[in-house]
Order: C-alpha cells, then sequence, then structure tokens
C-alpha cells in the first residue's frame, strides 16, 4: 500500500483499513540530529520486536497505545493517530542533552522524576518548549499537556519496574503521543519504545544498553539491543 511518511527509524503506509497504518522499522540509525548515520542489521526486526513487548506489557497495566498488532519481524499494525508535535521525555538519571545543558555528571539521580516537553521539529532540532510554548504554537492545550505529563509519568513507573525486572535502569527515554481519530479523540501512546528512544544501563555494571554505543561510539551497538531484548522477553515469558 502507499507510504505516508518515511522517519529517520520507521516507514508508515496506509492499509485496506483507513483507521490502520502499517508501521515499518527501518535498520537505519540517526544520531545529533540526524548528522551522525549508520545502518544496523536488524536493528529493524529488534526494535519492532522490544516496542511490541514493551506495548503489550503497557496494555497490561492499563496504559493505551497505538498498537493494534504484528504482521512480522519489521511491521507493526497501529491505529491511524493524529500524532502531537510534542515529545514526551522523562529522565531519572541526569544523561545527554540534561548533563551537556546543566553541566550536571552523567549518572546523578534525581530525586522525582523530570519531565520535559520538546518540539517534534527535525528542521529545529527539536528544541525545548514549555507548556506555554506549547498552547501558543497550536501544538497542544495546556489540559492536554498536563495530560502528556501524567502518562508520561505512568509509563516511567510502570517501566522502571519492569526494566527492574530485567536488571537495567531506566535512565530516560522519549515518548510520542497521538489523538485517535475517533469521535473519542483519546489520547494514546504512539511511536516506538526501544533503545533508540531510551537509556538502559545495567543494574551490575553500569553498561550502556542503548543508542548511546552509537552516540559514543563504544562499539557493539546491536549486541546492546540483544541483550535488552533478550532480558525483555525472559521477564515477560
Ligand atoms: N530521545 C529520542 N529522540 C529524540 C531525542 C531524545 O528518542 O529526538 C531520547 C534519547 O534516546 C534519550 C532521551 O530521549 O533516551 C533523552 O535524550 P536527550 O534529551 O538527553 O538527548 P540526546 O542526548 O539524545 O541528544
Amino acid at each position: 500500500m502507499e507510504p505516508i511518511y518515511e522517519g529517520k527509524a520507521k516507514r508508515l503506509f496506509t492499509t485496506d483499513d483507513p483507521n490502520v497504518l502499517r508501521m515499518e522499522y527501518k535498520d537505519e540509525a540517526t544520531a545529533f540530529n540526524a548528522e551522525k548515520k549508520a545502518n544496523f542489521e536488524n536493528k529493524g526486526k529488534l526494535n519492532t520486536a522490544i516496542t511490541l513487548a514493551l506495548y503489550r506489557m503497557l496494555e497490561t497495566k492499563g496504559v493505551e497505545t497505538h498498537l493494534v498488532g504484528q504482521i512480522d519481524e519489521i511491521n507493526l499494525l497501529v491505529k491511524n493517530v493524529e500524532i502531537l508535535m510534542v515529545e514526551v521525555i522523562v529522565r531519572n538519571i541526569a544523561a545527554g542533552s540534561f548533563s551537556n545543558r546543566m553541566a550536571v555528571e552523567e549518572g546523578t539521580v534525581f530525586n522525582q522524576p523530570i519531565v520535559e516537553f520538546s518540539y517534534k521539529s527535525d528542521e529545529l532540532g527539536d528544541p525545548l518548549i514549555n507548556d506555554d510554548y506549547a498552547r501558543e504554537m497550536g501544538l497542544a492545550t495546556p489540559e492536554e499537556c498536563a495530560e502528556l505529563k501524567e502518562k508520561a509519568l505512568i509509563v516511567n513507573d510502570v517501566m522502571i519496574d519492569f526494566f527492574k525486572q530485567c536488571g537495567l535502569k531506566l535512565v530516560d527515554f522519549k515518548i510520542e503521543f497521538g489523538r485517535t481519530k475517533d469521535g473519542e479523540a483519546k489520547i494514546v501512546l504512539a511511536d516506538e519504545i526501544s533503545p533508540d528512544t531510551c537509556r538502559l544501563w545495567d543494574i551490575e555494571t553500569g553498561k550502556k544498553l542503548d543508542k548511546d554505543r552509537f552516540r559514543q561510539d563504544l562499539g557493539d551497538v546491536m549486541e546492546g539491543y540483544e541483550e535488552v531484548l533478550k532480558r525483555v522477553e525472559k521477564v515477560i515469558s
């Protein structure tokens, strides 16, 4: 069917059902607003399997997602939602852009999670925004911002607990939300949750098992993702 969108890590296609899209996971990886690019064999498969497992786990905890089902190793069926142009980042431990911006040492544990919004715009490099920016830019209403924050903190609680069982620390993550196009216009979790979008460190050794292996040239990038999938599947089974 028709491709309707191509992003850095995924493609979206229409299906016979106008309410459902096919989401294909690519092997391509980008970092630093696509300045750094590479192809990793099996990344699409690994991220499909990890997102699928996490979405199913989150659904059992009452978190609604856009997931409809799986087609094959790199294709999921998802609800045709209207993606909110706000990326929601939750941080439990300082790393990445937070550490750089605030000069706080990576690994500093926060007393409470930090929730951050950024404007989903590759052109502008996903700038940090707040509720007022979101309102004035027509990205989300104040009520929606409150809902995004509340939902993101629930996702954080569920995922911290789940990843702990996997022997992993959830350092931070980025999620996106969509408005369903049915009459209800509910806000549901959309996009992906994978080592591309989460920082995950081994509880025992502190080893990074996420996209920082690519960003920081640590090597064995897919070995990290494979380790995450192996642990996720073990906890789920
Ligand atoms: N993240 C993401 N997409 C983005 C920006 C961030 O998935 O466009 C994820 C990133 O992988 C990390 C978290 O969100 O788990 C926080 O990222 P940060 O703001 O520290 O940015 P980065 O270090 O990636 O520039």
